[in-house]
């Protein structure tokens, strides 16, 4: 039996992985467009990074995460989620003395025990921004409005954006002892999971998928009901800020996040084309977090897009590798010889070629060009040798022209900028 991949854990093939570098690049693109930097960070942490950070009474940190002892009895984790491993390293690497604002952002691969599906896998990844230093709701609105101009970007515009705020340390505890008290009084409606941690996570009982804890909680009081009033003064100037930029939004006040650090602002981009696995990227502010894990109290915010989500609502819109510019097709061991050099030369000088290895026969290499879907073809037979010219073929058109061997390079390059 061959070895296959680990379940959950996907591999991205020719063909498929043009659509990734499309989305990756345009993300550099459109955040360099915003004056973000790319930060990277390491595929492990220690685990306690995370217990400290998500939050222990998390779905991630209970059930989700990825951990191991190395051979020195270190507790690693690789990590689920990117926010709080670039913290770390802002905070390790003082990044806070080389500029009161940091905008930061990242790509790479996250790792999740969760159950495999279409949309959700154990290995995913993520493109994610992250804005340390200021507190002004101009800057909520400013990543909406990268976030937005990444989807324009990118061809997608089938997804809603969902806004909410969770309030901050002052009213949320107050909410929460309110939530708390209206599931105590409809308890026997949730499902045994939510039985289990509404005390703890109250608010993840409003984003159950559960039938029953979703018709159980229809008349939940509403978080944006009972924020302090710096928290609703700040929830108004996101909004007012994106009308002003005309981002579209809707206010989802049963909308709350998986993670313990955010705090105010928290949305979601969702799509209806993805069944069950709605959600393409969501974010929100953590100001808390950085003083948390022992940096200074600066104020945070970020996102996060699942980049498989993306790939599967890009679907048919597949993007290709770009074709050969020249296939050099040969007869005879000494022709070949010489197609191979001037292939070469012309691959130095930036043209894509491309010629045969397999000592096909002419009709066959002609095949494989056509395959291919080369723009020129080139014949070279021990005649071509002798004259030191060959017939270059336009593949569109068929139009033929005699090229000298001699300047070949030099005239392809001119012709083809
Ligand atoms: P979900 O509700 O779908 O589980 P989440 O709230 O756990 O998402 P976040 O931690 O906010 O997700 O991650 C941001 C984005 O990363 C999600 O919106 C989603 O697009 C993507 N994502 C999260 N988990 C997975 C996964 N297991 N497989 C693929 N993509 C994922
Ligand atoms: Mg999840």
């Amino acid at each position: 039996m061959s070895v296959t991949a680990i379940k959950g854990m996907n591999d991205v093939l020719p063909g498929e992985v043009e659509t990734w570098q499309f989305l990756e690049q345009s993300a550099r693109d459109v955040f360099g467009l915003y004056g973000f930097s790319e930060i990277r960070t390491p595929i492990a942490e220690k685990t306690e990074l995370f217990c400290r950070s998500i939050g222990e009474t998390t779905d991630i940190v209970e059930k989700e995460m990825y951990t191991f002892s190395d051979k020195s009895e270190n507790s690693l984790t690789l990590r689920p989620e990117g926010t709080a491993p670039v913290m770390r390293s802002f905070i390790q690497n003082r990044l806070y003395t080389l500029d009161p604002i940091s905008k930061l952002y990242y790509m790479g691969p996250m790792f999740r025990y969760e159950r495999p599906q279409k949309g959700r896998y154990r290995q995913f990844h993520q493109i994610g921004v992250e804005v340390v230093g200021v507190e002004d709701a101009k800057i909520d609105a400013q990543v909406l409005a990268m976030l937005h101009q990444y989807f324009v970007r990118i061809g997608i515009e089938s997804v809603s954006l969902q806004i909410n705020s969770l309030g901050c340390p002052e009213c949320r505890p107050l909410y929460r002892k309110e939530l708390i008290s209206y599931l105590e009084s409809r308890l026997n409606l949730l499902c045994a999971e939510c039985q289990r941690r509404y005390q703890v996570n109250p608010l993840r009982v409003l984003d159950c998928k559960a039938a029953g804890c979703q018709t159980a909680t229809v008349d939940a009081p509403s978080v944006l009901d009972h924020l302090c009033s710096p928290c609703n003064e700040h929830f108004s100037q996101v909004k007012e800020y994106l009308n002003s930029l005309k981002i579209p939004f809707v206010v989802n006040s049963r909308m709350v996040r998986g993670l313990d650090y955010y705090v105010r602002t928290t949305f979601e981009l969702v799509t209806d084309q993805l069944g069950a696995q709605n959600a393409v990227a969501a974010g929100g502010r953590y100001d808390g977090l950085v003083e948390s894990l022992g940096g200074p109290a600066l104020p945070g915010i970020g996102f996060a897009i699942g980049l498989e989500r993306l790939v599967l609502m890009k679907g048919e819109q597949r993007i290709s590798s770009p074709s050969p510019q020249l296939f050099i097709a040969s007869i005879g061991v000494e022709a070949a010889e010489r197609a191979f050099v001037l292939m070469s030369q012309l691959q130095v000088a930036g043209v894509r070629v491309e010629m045969d290895y397999l000592g096909k026969s002419l009709k066959a290499q002609m095949r494989r060009a056509n395959k291919l879907n080369a723009a020129f073809t080139l014949i070279l037979g021990e005649e071509e040798l002798g004259t030191g010219q060959a017939q270059l073929k336009n593949m569109s058109d068929s139009t033929q022209s005699m090229v000298d061997l001699a300047t070949l390079v030099e005239d392809f390059v001119k012709k083809q900028v």
